[in-house]
């Protein structure tokens, strides 16, 4: 996270449109920021998909401080929530960057990448705080995961390993920069390679192509990126074309439906890789990229993570049969320190002999790859005696020609205990699908205690600045 070595000086870091630092400038503006931000503890950075949100990230760090990226998009009441938790002792923003009023009279700090410092030699420890990063509040309302600079090293290092991810790799990138995705591994992952990032501002197919084409080596998408693409392929043979040029194209955050993986790998002859990571553990496990990319699986625990599958009494389950459902915990140096001033939630969240509880469910096949189930909070479905993942039913639905979009939850149902609701956009509104029709396309590709109860059909699925479905939401739609 510090000063870049002299080889790679002259080459580019950063790319934001039309705008580029070389990673000679980048110190030189990051050197800036850190001389203004030394012993301020935390400090806010208002992330907006520009270099200077870049410039200001790397600056905090090499003052020792702690970075806490804000959404730009966020309601007020979330960024007041935000604001009052972490407490920063200034907010870092681009240029005449206009602050919504809730930031009241605190100090702000306009980055200007043009302008050169010297940085006031780090001292920070490997255990020192280098973000405070807001969950992605898919399940509830965000909490402030306190990330170690040991953490984002190890995890970008592991990653390096996996993905055989060098200062040759240019990455593009079309994530907002506040979430672990878009920031720890889009920005700060290429950085510590000494490789480049090319950020799209926002993301669209027709810049993917533009920079595939011009040498750049590797995507990082959320599900929603990839289905654009999926559906755009069969009428885009330059995207195709472009996609096949790419040595990886990775894909996290949330499930990548095996239709769009498998459309893809069809269109183009790639494979995307998924990974599977949190804001709370950085990333936990992936494919690799000279490993097999099984539609439907994350691949293996990165070097460094341990990770175990456990029952709900707590014992763990030793069989890789592709079939014994349990809890993902994971161990090791890339898990964050604390829920900011949540020590209740904090303590929840470990086992007693310290394994992080992810709340995420999976089986292992027989190679050890890991296969996601779902959420046990929301996509887990007792029905009739079964324990149900929603994730395989919505696979199953997104395979049917007049299914657009797909999310599974469960009900309370007075014989069953709960039933399965499946929540539909239909390709065409004017014509959808019959829910009899859907039901026996389920049950056909599964098995009949899979099939859905009822079906609802709506315009959009609720989704968050991820695209994450939000499941607590369509319960009230
Ligand atoms: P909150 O914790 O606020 O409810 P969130 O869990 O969505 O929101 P993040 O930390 O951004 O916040 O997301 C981590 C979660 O995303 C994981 O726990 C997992 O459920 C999901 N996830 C990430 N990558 C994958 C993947 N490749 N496949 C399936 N799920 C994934
Ligand atoms: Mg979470």
């Amino acid at each position: 996270m510090g000063v870049p070595p002299d080889e790679v000086r002259g080459r580019v870091a950063l790319r934001f449109g039309p705008r580029t630092l070389t990673y000679a400038a980048l110190a030189g503006a990051a050197g800036a920021v850190a001389a203004r931000v030394r012993d301020a503890g935390r400090v806010a950075v208002w992330a907006t998909p520009e270099l200077e949100t870049a410039v200001a990230v790397t600056g905090v760090l090499l003052a020792g401080a702690a970075a806490v990226p804000l959404n730009p998009k966020s309601g007020e009441k979330e960024l007041a929530h935000i604001l009052s938790d972490s407490a920063p002792t200034l907010v870092l923003t681009p240029p005449g960057a206009e602050l919504p009023p809730v930031f009241g009279d605190l100090t702000r700090i306009d980055v200007d990448a043009s302008v050169t410092g010297t940085a006031p030699g780090e001292q920070a420890a490997d255990g020192d705080p280098a973000l405070v990063v807001y969950t992605s509040g898919t399940t509830g309302p965000p909490k402030g995961a306190v990330l170690p600079r040991r953490a984002l090293a190890t995890t970008l290092d592991a990653l390096a390993d996996a993905w055989q991810w060098t200062a040759d790799d240019v990455l593009v990138h079309g994530l907002p920069p506040f979430h672990v995705h878009g920031l720890v591994l889009g920005v700060l992952g290429p950085l510590r390679r000494g490789g480049s990032v090319r950020h799209l501002g926002r993301f669209s197919t027709e810049g993917v192509v533009r920079e595939l084409n011009d040498g750049a080596t590797m995507m990082f998408g959320v599900p929603t990126m990839y289905h654009r693409i999926a559906e755009a392929l069969p009428d885009d043979p330059e995207l195709a074309g472009a996609l096949a040029r790419a040595r990886l194209l990775v894909s996290g955050s949330a499930a990548l439906p095996v239709h769009d993986h498998e459309r893809i790998a069809a269109a183009t002859g790639r494979r995307v890789i998924e990974r599977y990571g949190m804001t709370e553990t950085l990333m936990n496990t992936s494919v690799r990229a000279d490993g097999e990319a099984r539609a439907g699986t994350v691949g293996v625990p990165l070097r460094g993570v341990e990770l175990r599958l456990v029952e709900e009494d707590g014992t763990e389950i030793t069989a890789y049969d592709g079939e014994s459902v349990g809890e993902i915990q994971v161990r090791g140096p890339s898990l964050f320190t604390a829920y900011l001033n949540r020590p209740d939630a904090t303590a929840a969240a470990f086992t007693a002999d310290g394994w992080f509880r992810t709340g995420d469910m999976a089986v292992r096949e027989a190679d050890g790859y890991v296969r996601i189930v779902g959420r046990k909070a929301t996509d887990l479905i007792k029905s009739g005696g079964y324990k149900i993942g929603a994730g395989e039913i919505e696979n199953a639905l997104l395979e049917h020609p007049g299914v657009r979009e797909a999310a599974v939850t469960g009900e309370p149902d007075a014989d069953l205990g709960e039933r399965i609701v499946a929540w539909i956009v239909p390709a065409d509104p004017q014509a959808p699908p019959a829910a009899e029709e859907l039901a026996d396309h389920v049950a056909g590709r599964l098995a009949p205690h899979k099939r859905p109860r009822v079906v609802r059909y709506l315009e959009s699925l609720p989704r968050n600045d991820m695209g994450k479905i939000m499941k607590r939401a369509l319960a009230d739609v």
